[in-house]
């Protein structure tokens, strides 16, 4: 934090990083270095003895009225989508989303910030979860997708295991599956089945999505992931598992045992790993040719630049398609869906987040691909809304959906399944 604070040398190098800055190339209050001023003139009022002797020489304000406090929400919250593409192109160091999800807390501790965040974080804080999924609809929606797979494929072990003590896998997932997209659900299910996996989902502390992340409330940040970590060990199981979604699997692999200051003993992994894994081991077998169509992959922010996830899903994803394209930039360089930050919350800013989408509309064009994949539900979301806004013939998928969909039963289980007439992505 002190380090990007205190060094920027103002070259501009992080500018044409930023997909508002490529989208607005007239307006330069969307360079990151601009942004990241509005932040320093605070520190270099109250921290720094320059700004303290000589702030008129310095350029150190404070902040005194509330349209000064708007103002500084317009830019942490609806500038920036804390996607770290100017951070690791800043041969400084500097590492301005840092910075911003910093303003963003402070904000967030005065009780300035868009109604979206503040609806969404009173959800987790309350609830349990940020969709406000009640605890009754999560098991109801639990069971009757357990009961379609039974059925499917014919088999009682095929079900969902709720608070199953000692098992190898707890499998925590994003509450948007619960709500809109349970076929990810037992597309896990099914790949866990298949490989004869020890798992159980968590009848509670089962959202490992912490919205800590977006508003830089470090102490929610802390008490989601806690929950999350004390279930895992109330349930004294030995891995625990996330499902595809990038802010997710930072905050509660890479981020939440420092906001939670502890050391945690037992392994933590994405889905995207544990299907890997049964790849490599032989414990389950995929038909790349099931999955008919064209294929590119987007990297999530959070996952990528953030939590360091590059290859293991084009590992994956190469297995079970047999048509992949690969986006460019990739990997670290990888332009940011749009959404992220917990821009998908802020409907105030949704026309500035539709221009900016405009990079990512044109890369995913490139690929001429007519399935975009990516590990994380909140790309899912960003990506959908600007295709439909970009008119793009393309629709979006995720590595489980493809894998579910490649998998090689066994025969008696393959004739059920032929028979409710499951197809790939
Ligand atoms: S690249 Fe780094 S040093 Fe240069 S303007 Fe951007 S933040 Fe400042
Ligand atoms: S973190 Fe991403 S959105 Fe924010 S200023 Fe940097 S490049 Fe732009």
């Amino acid at each position: 934090m002190v380090l990007s604070l205190v060094g920027c040398v103002h070259c501009g190098m992080c500018t044409e990083s930023c997909h508002y800055v490529l989208t607005n190339p007239d307006d330069p209050t969307y360079a990151p270095a601009y942004k990241a001023d509005q932040i320093r003139r605070l520190f270099k009022r109250h921290h720094d003895w320059t700004g303290r002797v000589f702030p008129w020489w310095v350029r150190a304000e404070s902040i005194f009225k509330d349209e000064e406090l708007e103002e500084l929400k317009d830019v942490a919250f609806g500038k920036c989508t804390n996607c770290r593409r100017c951070s690791i192109n800043c041969p400084m160091g500097v590492d301005f989303a840092t910075l911003n999800r910093a303003v963003r807390g402070l904000l967030v501790s005065v009780g300035v910030m868009p109604e979206g965040v503040a609806v969404v974080s009173k959800d987790q804080w309350e609830i349990g979860n940020q969709m406000g999924v009640l605890k009754e609809d999560y098991l109801e929606t639990l069971e009757w997708l357990s009961e379609e797979l039974v059925e499917e494929l014919g088999d009682p072990a095929a079900a969902i295991p709720i608070d199953k003590p000692g098992c190898n896998i707890v499998y925590t997932i994003n509450p948007r599956e619960v709500k809109y997209d349970p076929r990810t659900i037992s597309d896990a299910a099914r790949i866990f089945y298949a490989a004869g996996e020890s798992w159980t989902m968590p009848g509670e502390g089962w959202d490992m999505t912490n919205f800590g992340l977006f508003s830089g409330d470090d102490e929610l940040g802390a008490t989601v992931a806690n929950r999350v970590y004390e279930k895992v060990r109330e349930l004294r199981g030995r891995k625990l598992v996330m499902s595809e979604c990038g802010h997710g699997y930072r905050s509660t692999r890479c981020e939440g045992a420092n906001w939670s200051a502890q050391d945690l003993e037992f392994e933590m992994e994405s889905s995207v790993e544990t299907m890997l894994r049964y790849l490599g081991q032989g414990r389950i077998t995929v038909d790349p040719s099931k999955n008919t169509l064209s294929y590119t992959f987007h990297d999530s922010c959070n996952n990528a630049r953030g939590c360091g996830l590059y290859e293991e899903p084009r590992e994956l994803i190469r297995l079970v398609v047999e048509d992949f394209r690969e986006m460019y930039p990739n990997r670290a360089e990888n332009y940011c869906c749009t959404g992220g930050g917990g821009a998908m919350s802020m409907s105030e800013y949704t026309p500035r987040r539709l221009k900016s989408a405009k990079v990512k509309a044109d890369q995913l064009a490139a690929t001429g691909a007519k399935v975009v994949v990516t590990s994380c539900h909140n790309c899912v979301d960003g990506l959908t809304d600007l295709i439909k806004y970009y008119k793009l013939d393309m629709k979006v998928a995720q590595l489980v959906n493809l894998v579910a969909a490649a998998l090689v039963l066994e025969p008696k289980q393959a004739a059920k399944t032929q028979a409710t007439g499951t197809t790939g992505p």
